[in-house]
């Protein structure tokens, strides 16, 4: 994987604000939050994307995130949030280090500053992809 900001943040070369560490994982505040108290958790093991994760690294992060939840939402008095976790440039990854975000929402602040805005537009899954999709998803499992 290819050096990025977020390795030298880990190596302590980069200054930031940090919220949480255990052997595994790294969180700190992201540098140009959506909303008050947008933090990063990111793994110490080198990753670009979530799929190249070790299932080591991938645990640790699954037992840190909820804890990290919690205390996002205690210290900002947040009733909402959002967990956003991009991969790819096509996705809006911009750091190509694992990383989630955990976004407060506050949506009677203004924009800029209420979280994260999101603009969903659902499709219909029919019966006949619904299969192909299930067999081919079930069967890449590894
Ligand atoms: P992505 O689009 O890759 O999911 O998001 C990358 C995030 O990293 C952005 O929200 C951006 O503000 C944050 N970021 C980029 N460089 C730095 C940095 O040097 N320090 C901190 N704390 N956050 C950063």
């Amino acid at each position: 994987m290819a050096e990025t900001i977020f390795s030298k943040i880990i190596r302590g070369e980069i200054h930031c604000h940090r919220v949480y560490e255990d052997a595994h994982v790294l969180a700190f505040l992201d540098i140009g939050p959506l909303s008050a108290g947008h933090t990063l958790v990111i793994p110490k093991e080198p990753a670009a994307t979530l799929d190249a994760l070790s299932d080591d690294s991938a645990a640790a992060l699954g037992r840190a995130l909820p804890r990290l939840c919690r205390a996002v939402m205690k210290a900002t008095g947040a009733t909402a949030y959002n967990v956003l976790q991009n991969n790819g440039a096509d996705a809006h990854q911009a750091v190509f280090h694992v990383h989630f975000h955990i976004i407060p929402k506050f949506p009677s602040r203004p924009s800029g500053s209420s979280g994260l805005g999101i603009t969903w537009n659902p499709g219909k899954l029919d019966a006949e992809t619904a299969k192909s999709l299930t067999s081919a998803i079930s069967q890449s499992m590894t």
